[in-house]
C-alpha cells in the first residue's frame, strides 16, 4: 500500500454541500482517509506525506459529462482549421493546400473545426478542389454536425447531384442544383468514409481508421484532459468504434482517464437482445445512458426553434424525429432500463423531448435521471418541467463564448435566453457544465470561466442576468456532473471513503478574475491516488 499524501495550505473545495470548503485532505490509493481542519486530518493520517500547495487550490478531479473523447484526439492529430486560427475561406484553402503538399496523394485529408458563420460566405467543395484534387478532403464543422467535403470524396462515395437527401439531413445544392459539398446532420454518413452504420440517429463522424490509430488518439486527448484538471470524462457519441478504442487501450495500459461510454440509439435492440442497459461497468470504463438525438446544432443552424432563426427566418432546424417517433424511442429505451441523454437544442426539440419523457415516465416510473444534452433554449415552461420530472440538463457555456457575437446576430433577444442556468438552478433542475469536446475547448476551467461570464469573443454580454458563481460552476462540474454519470458515491467530492480524484491549481481560484480563469491548466492531477500529472513542488517530509 501507498504511503498517503496530505494536501494543504491554500483553498480547498470539497463539492459537499455540508462542508463546502475545508484546509487539508489526506488520501492513499485506496481512497479519501480524511477531509476537515488540518489539525482533524493531520490526526487521521499522522504518517501521511504533506504537500503544501501554496496558496494554490485543491478540488476534485474535474468530471467531463460530455465531451466526444475520442473525436479529440482525432482532431488533436489533424489539422486544426478553427477559428480564429482560420477566418476566411481564403485561410482554409491555405490550410488544406498545405496539408496536401505534405500527404501522399489519394489518402485523406481531414480537418476539424471551420466556423464558416465568421467568413465571408459558405465555402463549397470548389474552393476546397481549388486546394487539392489529388486527395479526398473532408472538413467537420465546428458543431460536428456538418461536413464539407470536396469533389473527389463525393465520386469516391458514389454521391452525385441525384443523390436525394436523407431523413434527418441535408445535402445542400446551389440554384443550379449541384452538389456543394456541404452536408448537415444525417446527411453526413453518405459522404464520409463511414466505419459505422448509425441510420439516421444522428450525426455521423465514426470515419474509418485503424484501431491502432484510435488508440493513439485515445491516449493522446486523455493526457491533455488530465493536464486540464480532468479525471473522468463521459464520450456522449460512442458506436462499437469508439467503445472498441477505449476497451484495446484500457487492455494496453493507455486509457489515462475514467471513462464512461453513451451507446447511440442506433444500438438500442442489439444491446436490449443481450440484456444490457447503461449504467454498467467499472470504476475505470462503463456503459452510461444511450444517447439521442432530437433536433440538429444551434452553432450550425439546424437547431429546431418555435420561430425560425436567423436575419431573415432562414434557419428552419431539423428534428430527427417527429413527437410520434420521439415519443417511441424514447420510450423503448426507458422500457429497457436505460438512462437516457437527448441532444436538444430548440424549443420545439424541446416541446418534443419533454412529453416524450413526461409519457415514458408515467408508464413506468423509477429514478431514471435522464439528461438534456445541451439543452439551448428552454422556455419557461420547459424549465419548470424539467424540475417535475427530475431531468438533468448538461449544458456548454463555453459556446457562449466561442459563438455568441453569431447567437446575438441570429436570435436578437432570444440570444439572452439560451442556456439559462440562473434560470434552471432556481427552478430546482440538477445543472452540469460540460465541455462538448472538441466542438469547443476541453478544459474546464475555461468552461467555468463562461458560466461565470457570459461574454461573446468580441466582449458582448449575452444573458447576463443567467451568470453563475464560482461555487455554483464547481458543483456543476464536480459532484452534480457525477450524478448525472450516476457515479456521486465514489467520484465528485472530496469525503471519506470516496476515491482519491484530485486537481490542484495553481491559483486561489477565490480570488482569480473569471475572465482570467480561462486557459488554466491543473498544477497537479491525482486519480485513484496517484499523481497521474504534474509534480509535487513543494512537499515538506513528514515529521
Ligand atoms: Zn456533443
Amino acid at each position: 500500500m501507498s504511503r498517503p499524501v496530505l494536501l494543504h495550505g491554500g483553498p480547498l473545495f470539497t463539492a459537499d454541500r455540508r462542508r463546502p470548503w475545508a484546509e487539508a485532505v489526506a488520501f492513499d490509493t485506496n481512497g479519501i482517509l480524511a477531509v476537515g481542519t488540518m489539525q482533524e486530518v493531520a490526526a487521521a493520517a499522522p504518517n501521511a506525506e504533506r504537500v503544501d500547495v501554496a496558496g494554490g487550490t485543491v478540488v476534485p478531479g474535474l468530471i467531463d459529462a460530455h465531451n466526444h473523447f475520442l473525436a479529440t484526439g482525432e482532431s488533436l492529430a489533424s489539422i486544426d482549421v478553427r477559428f480564429p486560427r482560420v477566418r476566411s475561406i481564403g485561410d482554409l484553402i491555405a490550410s488544406i493546400a498545405e496539408a496536401a503538399a505534405r500527404t501522399p496523394a489519394g489518402s485523406v485529408i481531414r480537418a476539424f473545426g471551420f466556423d464558416h458563420a465568421k467568413y465571408e460566405r459558405t465555402p463549397t467543395r470548389w474552393d476546397l478542389d481549388g486546394a487539392t484534387s489529388d486527395h479526398a478532403v473532408l472538413v467537420y464543422h465546428v458543431s460536428g454536425h456538418h461536413v464539407l467535403v470536396n469533389t473527389r470524396m463525393l465520386e469516391r462515395r458514389g454521391v452525385t447531384d441525384d443523390t436525394p437527401d436523407p431523413s434527418g439531413g441535408e445535402l445542400v445544392r446551389d440554384e443550379a442544383g449541384r452538389l456543394t459539398g456541404l452536408c448537415l446532420d444525417g446527411a453526413m454518413g453518405l459522404v464520409l468514409p463511414v466505419a459505422v452504420d448509425i441510420g439516421n440517429h444522428g450525426p455521423n463522424f465514426h470515419t474509418e481508421a485503424p484501431l491502432a490509430e484510435l488508440v493513439d488518439d485515445v491516449e493522446r486527448a486523455g493526457r491533455a484532459f488530465l493536464a486540464a484538471g480532468l479525471t473522468t470524462v463521459c464520450d456522449a457519441q460512442v458506436t462499437s468504434r469508439e467503445l472498441t478504442a477505449y476497451r484495446e487501450a484500457r487492455a494496453a495500459g493507455r486509457l489515462p482517464i475514467r471513462t464512461v461510454a453513451m451507446p447511440l440509439s442506433h444500438q438500442l435492440d442489439a444491446y436490449a437482445s443481450v440484456g444490457i442497459a447503461g449504467p454498467l461497468g467499472d470504476d475505470i470504463l462503463r456503459i452510461g445512458a444511450m444517447k439521442l438525438y432530437a433536433d440538429g446544432s444551434l452553432i450550425g443552424g439546424t437547431a429546431a426553434f418555435s420561430e425560425p432563426y436567423g436575419a431573415a427566418g432562414e434557419f428552419e432546424g431539423s428534428l430527427y424525429w417527429d413527437d410520434e417517433d420521439m415519443r417511441a424511442l424514447l420510450g423503448r429505451a426507458h422500457g429497457h432500463g436505460w438512462q437516457v441523454g437527448v441532444h436538444v437544442q430548440g424549443d420545439r426539440a424541446m416541446q418534443i423531448v419533454l412529453d416524450a419523457i413526461d409519457d415514458a415516465v408515467r408508464r413506468s416510473p423509477r429514478e431514471h435521471r435522464h439528461r438534456l444534452e445541451h439543452a439551448g433554449f428552454p422556455t419557461p415552461e420547459h424549465v419548470r418541467r424539467m424540475a417535475d420530472l427530475g431531468v438533468i440538463t448538461v449544458n456548454q457555456p463555453r459556446y457562449l463564448h466561442d459563438s455568441g457575437d453569431e447567437f446575438l446576430e441570429r436570435l436578437g433577444e432570444r440570444a439572452h435566453r439560451l442556456i439559462p442556468l440562473r434560470e434552471e438552478l432556481d427552478a430546482g433542475v440538477l445543472v452540469v457544465l460540460s465541455s462538448d469536446s472538441d466542438v469547443a475547448s476541453y478544459r474546464p476551467m475555461d468552461t467555468i470561466s463562461s458560466a461565470m461570464l457570459r461574454r461573446t469573443r468580441a466582449g458582448a454580454f449575452i444573458g447576463s442576468d443567467q451568470v453563475l458563481t464560482l461555487e455554483e460552476a464547481l458543483y456543476a462540474h464536480t459532484i452534480d456532473a457525477a450524478r448525472a454519470l450516476f457515479l456521486e458515491d465514489r467520484l465528485g467530492s472530496l469525503e471519506p471513503g470516496k476515491l482519491a480524484d484530485i486537481a490542484v491549481f495553481d491559483q486561489d481560484l477565490t480570488r482569480t478574475p473569471a475572465e482570467e480563469l480561462a486557459g488554466l491548466e491543473a498544477r497537479m492531477t491525482f486519480l485513484g491516488g496517484r499523481l497521474e500529472q504534474g509534480s509535487v513542488r513543494s512537499g515538506l517530509p513528514a515529521g
